[in-house]
This record gives structure tokens, C-alpha cells and sequence, in this order.
């Protein structure tokens, strides 16, 4: 699985979709902006195993601050919201006070549609983002994307039930392992980050994401097979957090159809 991966942005996605789909790889693929959403979507047409993801990047939110209105409009379409959240880092410090006011939109817009699935970015803003989490989102459920918090900053993410998505670049130091560790087992997705994140000097891709079932296997101290039958059963959760969203999505809008009527 890749539960974080930008296939729009790498050079070739009909050619990588094609791969992923021959390997059967389960993948979300995220979108940086509201307006890239259908295109994205549509590249995956016909792959049951890839799910798209309605996002506005935080160091996209100050210049396509008006895409909200398409984000709102779209919100329909999909379980999934990402990529959103926060970026603290030097670079991207001085829009923080757009960031905040697009991401906050983005989870209320989620709220008010019953929840979704979000994959979240923290970069330079861990503190931040578990606080509004903690505060703003009842229905969502939250998966932080590559996180960078401190070990405390772990503990009390995974303590409010959030899920978290790794990947090999995340893992390659054992200071990177020991807070990896802190992850409940039960909460652990893997992600590639690709084509951005890259791992011995190359961009990874969804192809990519089993070389952290090796590290996983000696953080866990268990076997391979079982990190294997842990992540397995991790995604098949997620998958069903996400379809309960829907039904409960159209609870309200649609009667029940006849073949699930006791
Ligand atoms: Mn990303």
C-alpha cells in the first residue's frame, strides 16, 4: 500500500498507474491543489485498488486561497481530503496566517459533510496541528503524514487516535525508529511521499513502500509475515472508517435501497 502518494506529479503517471495496478498496490492519491482533483481522479479511472483525495497544500494555501469554493464544491466526491495541514518550516512561516484559515475551512467543511479521511502535513508545526485536531474534528479521522513531532508529541498524537503514515525515508536513522516505535501498531499506514520523498538518492514511488516492512519487522521485533497481516489489517480498517463515512453521508439524502433492507 501507499498511502500518501502524488501520482499526478511524477513524469509519467499512465505508465507508474499501470505498475500499480499490475502489482495491485492500494494506493491514496493525494492532490496539492482543488483544481487538480478531477484530472488526478480521472487518472485512475478504472483502478479499484486507487483512491484520490481532494487536497489544498499548506504551502499552496496563501496564492489558491480562492480554490475553497471548488474544495467545497467537490467535497462530495470523494472519502478522502488531502493534502492539507500546516507548514511552519522557515520557509513557508509567513503565510501561516492563511494556512491556518484555509486548513480550518477545509476541516469544517469535512465536519459539516459527516468526516472524511485526512492525510495531514505538519511539517514545523506538529504542536499546532495535534491542537486544532484535538479541538476541531470530531467526525474526521486524521492520519498524519510523515510526522516530525517529538516523542512526546507522538505519544499524545496517538494517544487522541490518530493514525500515521511511514514510510522508508522516514525510518532510516534508529532516532527516527525509536519514535516510530511510540505508533501503535493498530495505527500504522505506509506511505512513499513520492515523487518528492526520496530514499539512496532516487524518488520513491507507491512501488516502493514494502522496504519498510523490514525496519518495521525489528521495531516491532516480530516477523515480516506479521507486519505484513498488521498492515493488511490496518488498511481493511481505514477502508471501512471510510465507507461507514459515506452511508453515513447519505443517510440523510437518500432512502436505503431495497437489497439492504432486512
Ligand atoms: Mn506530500
Amino acid at each position: 500500500m501507499d498511502f500518501h502518494a502524488h501520482l499526478d506529479l511524477f513524469d509519467d503517471p499512465r505508465a507508474l498507474i499501470a505498475q500499480i495496478k499490475a502489482e495491485g498496490v492500494y494506493v491514496l492519491s493525494v492532490t496539492t491543489t482543488p483544481k487538480a482533483f478531477p484530472g488526478t481522479k480521472n487518472l485512475a479511472l478504472g483502478c479499484e485498488r486507487i483512491r484520490t483525495a481532494l487536497g489544498l497544500h499548506p504551502q499552496l494555501a496563501a496564492e489558491r486561497e480562492d480554490e475553497l469554493t471548488i474544495f467545497d464544491r467537490l467535497i462530495g466526491e470523494t472519502n478522502y481530503v488531502g493534502e492539507i495541514g500546516l507548514d511552519g518550516s522557515n520557509e513557508f512561516r509567513s503565510t501561516l496566517a492563511q494556512q491556518r484559515r484555509v486548513f480550518l475551512h477545509i476541516l469544517q467543511t469535512c465536519e459539516e459533510s459527516g468526516g472524511r479521511i485526512l492525510s495531514i502535513h505538519s511539517r514545523g508545526a506538529a504542536r499546532e496541528i495535534i491542537d486544532l485536531l484535538k479541538t476541531s474534528v470530531h467526525f474526521s479521522t486524521p492520519i498524519l503524514h510523515w510526522f516530525t513531532g517529538t516523542k512526546n508529541e507522538f505519544v499524545e498524537a496517538a494517544r487522541a487516535g490518530f493514525w500515521f503514515s511511514i514510510g522508508p525515508a522516514m525510518l532510516r536513522s534508529q532516532r527516527l525508529m525509536d519514535k516510530a516505535a511510540l505508533i501503535p501498531r493498530s495505527k500504522v499506514l505506509l506511505e512513499s511521499d513520492g515523487p518528492f520523498a526520496k530514499y539512496n538518492g532516487r524518488s520513491l514511488s507507491p512501488l516502493d513502500t514494502s522496504a519498510a516492512i523490514p525496519i518495521l519487522s525489528q521495531i516491532w521485533n516480530t516477523s515480516e509475515d506479521e507486519v505484513i497481516l498488521q498492515l493488511k489489517r490496518n488498511l481493511s480498517e481505514i477502508g471501512s472508517i471510510a465507507r461507514n463515512r459515506s452511508q453515513r453521508r447519505f443517510s440523510n439524502e437518500r432512502p436505503r435501497s431495497k437489497l439492504a433492507a432486512p
